[in-house]
């Protein structure tokens, strides 16, 4: 909708030669909407598929692997611990994850068919605002023109099916894949070694050869 904003805000400042060039290209945008309207919505999770928490995540405790940071309780007072170190370290925490191979890739494959898609991203419970800004400075380096429609929420599930319509969840986490099949959505486990059989599952649901 912004980019058709957009070119229709250009019309005024152009050269009129390019006008018929700009309505063409709204007229193709309308109708790739219209194409995609009847098919599922895929909602992309953003830590484990874009960008890599887990590598950021063990750094913190000079480890190779967040497994290596302990068990149950040790990773949760891990997390603790990241939320005391206040909002301004958490925000540089999610503005500076390294990006996933996979992911980006998944992402360039799903702009080059024109699948629409939102980011969906759980915030940093105890310091939701600045990991959000945090995600959302990241997205804009990375996934350009995603940030202003992603949603930012831990229960993701309420997405799962709109008007009779089941929805795609592309996750790294099976929580949540399994509460949004549970919600009647299509959910789509996601691990970065194998970007290949995601991209494939995509393509069939969207019909792309
Ligand atoms: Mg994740």
């Amino acid at each position: 909708m912004w980019s058709n904003k957009h070119k229709i805000q250009n019309l005024i400042f152009i050269n009129p030669a390019n006008i018929v060039q700009i309505v063409w290209e709204v007229i193709g945008d309308v109708m790739r909407a219209q194409e995609f309207e009847n098919k599922p919505h895929l909602y992309l999770d953003m830590d484990g598929v874009q960008a890599d928490f887990f590598t950021q995540w063990a750094r913190l405790h000079d480890k190779r692997s967040y497994k290596d940071i302990g068990d149950r309780a040790a990773r949760e007072a891990s997390i603790v611990e990241l939320n005391a170190r206040g909002p301004e370290f958490v925000y540089k925490f999610f503005a500076t994850l390294p990006p996933l191979h996979g992911g980006l890739e998944l992402v360039s494959w799903l702009k080059k068919n024109q699948i629409p898609f939102t980011v969906l991203s759980a915030p940093l419970r105890g310091n939701e605002q600045a990991s959000i800004d945090g995600k959302k400075f990241w997205l804009d380096k990375y996934n350009p023109g995603t940030s202003g429609q992603a949603i930012f929420t831990g229960e993701k599930f309420h997405y799962a099916r709109k008007g009779g319509q089941s929805n795609v969840l592309v996750d790294d986490f099976k929580k949540y894949i399994g509460a949004w099949r549970e919600a009647g959505g299509i959910g789509i486990l996601y691990r970065d070694n194998q970007v290949a059989e995601v991209i494939d599952q995509l393509a069939q649901i969207y019909g792309i050869k």
